[in-house]
């Protein structure tokens, strides 16, 4: 069963949209610019396809189809009605295999039709009133209008020269005048040929079936050779009207060998040369000659043949034919046909403007769509045509009248597709090193709550030992024995209750008192602090617009003292300490760089944990990181390290970067 679309036949060509991949080969071929492409997919705007097929032959995958007219036929042979085929004389072509033509037009029959008569008379009789038109020397304006993709063309796009269309009739229509004259007005008429535009051309033909359909008609109704009685056409039989479709022009066709005329006429077939040639008869170029213009390369060449391949097999065989039929034709009988319908028909034929033209965008339009595509000077303008159009300034044109798409553009969609991958990569890159540390920043949190937990319980103990080792210190005199315990005990206490209050820090369970500070002062005065011995130097740069910021004083003075001491601890042999600030946006930053021995890797994630140390017993806590880490983070701040332990990589030594908001606000 068909789809309706597959016989609507105000839809002549349409896509299978599910068979769209994207290519733009459509409308690449596409004279009309009939081709839309939304989100990602061609269309076809039907009021501006002129119904060619260009796009049907190159489409690889079948995407693009056209309106199938099998059934309406079939209908109209089931009907009282008597039917005529009118048969186009590129039958040769496409039935290249039959033994001769009576084979064919037996099967024809075969398919019930009444009559079945040459469309190469028709061509006879056009080529006549051509010779009488030249004759009169009126010819050297006109563009021929047999081809119906043409004449849809000028309608469309070039509507001021459809009264240069020569006012003469199809061979089609001359012959469907022919058979109507024939045998009655009543005579319904099927058009078999090789060409999708025909099914609209005129409706004094009644249904047009291309030979692919015809194809798959015979298949249906399982007519072949073997079944079906080899026949003639019916008469009127045509003479060298029969080369049309293979001759260079229906004028050749008559065989018109005076110089003069042949000289004057153009002939110009294919999407790009009919084209040219109307552009330049448009311009006046060429006004004194006479155009006969096919949109396909020959009508053998047409989108309803089964295959567009063997084109000069295709013209042999056509050449074959005529040569043959003309030398079984009868002369005499030919003419008197010729004159008598020459005499009895009219074969004029009235073309209508339909004019399809868009208005042209604006510059500014077209040259901010480049723009969007990346294409700022003419430099960018690659032109390779992967969108379609000729240039990127047609893709843009075609953009701005809602045909096209700027992805349709190959360069510039590489292009985004290279800097999405960038950005992909890099915010892959930030996600793995939020997630490492997250799972820092959790660990030490666990590591926080237990030691927080720990150092309140130990507190009250702590204070009651404190407070009675120094009563009993009091009373005790102070040569007793007991006395020097008794100081041990208190200071012992004493410096539990440090480690805990360091927990504490670490824990965050203090709050900050924020003042306006100036970072170069409390740089300084965080050196002042500490003893610094003579084999190092110390430095304080300042590098900010503005160094006031709003820090807890003592928490800060405690933190940049800690990694000064930190850092003169990592280089017994002398150095440099440089306490460096810096802003960023919002933040202010303190860099405490040593050329110390530096941190190996391994213990990068461990520095910050309460009690990890690499110095020996009794000299070193472990608690001075984790006490950092925690104002830092009071501060709503944060601490990275960066060190080098390899005297290879460079000069060894360790870099602390604290940063911190430089407005409290978020801290009270
Ligand atoms: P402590 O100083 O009591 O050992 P910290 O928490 O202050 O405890 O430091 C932890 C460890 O981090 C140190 O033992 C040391 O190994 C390492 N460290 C900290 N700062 C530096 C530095 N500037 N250079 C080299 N190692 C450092
Ligand atoms: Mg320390």
């Amino acid at each position: 069963m068909n789809k309706p679309e597959e016989n609507n036949i105000d839809n002549l060509v349409y896509t299978q949209k599910e068979r769209c991949r994207r290519c733009y080969t459509c409308v690449r071929e596409c004279p009309a610019k009939a081709i839309r492409i939304v989100n990602g997919q061609a269309e076809v705007i039907q009021e501006r396809c002129i119904a060619c097929g260009n796009c049907v032959k190159v489409c690889s995958q079948n995407a693009k189809v056209f309106v199938k007219s099998i059934e309406r036929v079939k209908q109209l042979l089931a009907s009282e009605e008597k039917v005529a085929a009118i048969v186009a004389p590129s039958f040769p072509a496409e039935f290249m295999s039959l033994p001769r033509h009576q084979t064919f037009v037996g099967m024809v029959r075969g398919l019930s039709f009444d009559y079945v008569n040459e469309v190469a008379f028709g061509a006879d009789l056009i080529a006549h009133k051509f010779k009488s038109l030249m004759e009169e020397g009126e010819i050297y304006k006109y563009i021929s209008a047999d081809c119906p993709a043409i004449v849809s063309f000028i309608e469309k796009y070039h509507p001021h020269l459809v009264q240069h269309l020569a006012p003469i009739a199809s061979p089609m229509v001359a012959t469907a005048r022919v058979v109507r004259e024939k045998y009655g007005e009543d005579v319904k008429i099927v058009f078999l040929g090789p060409c999708i535009a025909k099914k609209k051309e005129s409706e004094e033909v009644d249904e047009v079936l291309t030979f692919r359909e015809l194809r798959e008609f015979f298949e249906q109704e399982i007519v072949t050779p073997g079944n079906t009685k080899p026949s003639g056409f019916d008469t009127p039989l045509s003479g060298k009207g029969a080369i049309f479709p293979v001759s260079r022009g229906l004028i050749q066709a008559v065989n018109i060998d005076d110089d003069i005329y042949k000289g004057d006429i153009i002939v110009a077939e294919g999407r790009q040369n009919f084209q040219e040639a109307i552009r330049e008869f448009e311009s006046g170029l060429i006004r004194q000659e006479h155009l006969e213009l096919l949109c396909c390369e020959g009508c053998i060449m047409g989108a309803g043949m089964t295959s567009s391949v063997n084109r000069y097999a295709k013209r042999t065989f056509i050449k074959n034919y005529v040569k043959k039929k003309l030398e079984q034709t009868n002369k005499k009988n030919w003419k008197k046909d010729l004159d008598y319908y020459l005499q009895q028909l009219d074969l004029n034929f009235r073309f209508n403007e339909n004019d399809q033209r868009m208005a042209l965008p604006s510059r500014d339009d077209i040259i901010e769509t480049l723009k969007k595509m990346g294409k700022h000077d003419p430099g960018d303008h690659l032109n390779c045509g992967a969108c379609g159009y000729e240039t990127c300034e047609e893709h843009a044109v075609a953009i701005c009248k809602g045909l096209a798409e700027t992805e349709m553009c190959l360069p510039y969609t590489i292009e985004s597709l290279h800097e999405s991958i960038t950005k992909l990569n890099d915010s892959n890159q930030k996600l793995e090193s939020t997630r490492e540390a997250l799972k820092q920043s959790e660990k030490l949190a666990s590591m926080g709550q237990l030691s927080a937990g720990i150092a309140h319980e130990l507190n009250n103990p702590l204070g009651v030992v404190i407070m009675y080792a120094n009563i009993l210190l009091d009373e005790a005199s102070e040569d007793e024995e007991a006395s020097e315990d008794l100081k041990l005990i208190a200071e012992q206490a004493e410096r539990c209750k440090k480690i805990v209050g360091g927990l504490l820090n670490f824990a965050r369970k203090n709050q900050i008192k924020p003042d306006e500070l100036d970072t170069e002062e409390l740089a300084k005065s965080s050196i002042n602090a500490i003893i610094i011995p003579d084999n190092i130097k110390t430095e304080v740069q300042c590098k900010v617009k503005n160094k006031y910021a709003e820090l807890d004083e003592e928490q800060m003075l405690q933190l940049l003292s800690n990694l000064c001491k930190n850092a003169i601890e990592a280089m017994p042999k002398g150095g440099n300490l440089t306490i460096r600030i810096e802003e960023e946006e919002e933040n202010i930053v303190f860099f405490i760089e040593d050329t110390g021995e530096g941190i190996p890797k391994e213990n990068l994630d461990k520095i910050f944990e309460p009690f990890f140390t690499t110095k020996g017993i009794g000299k070193g806590t472990g608690l001075g990181l984790a006490t950092i880490y925690g104002i830092a983070k009071m501060h709503n701040g944060t601490i990275t390290v960066d060190s080098n332990t390899d005297p290879e990589q460079g000069p060894t030594g360790t870099s602390f970067k604290v940063t911190i908001p430089r407005y409290a606000k978020a801290n009270k």
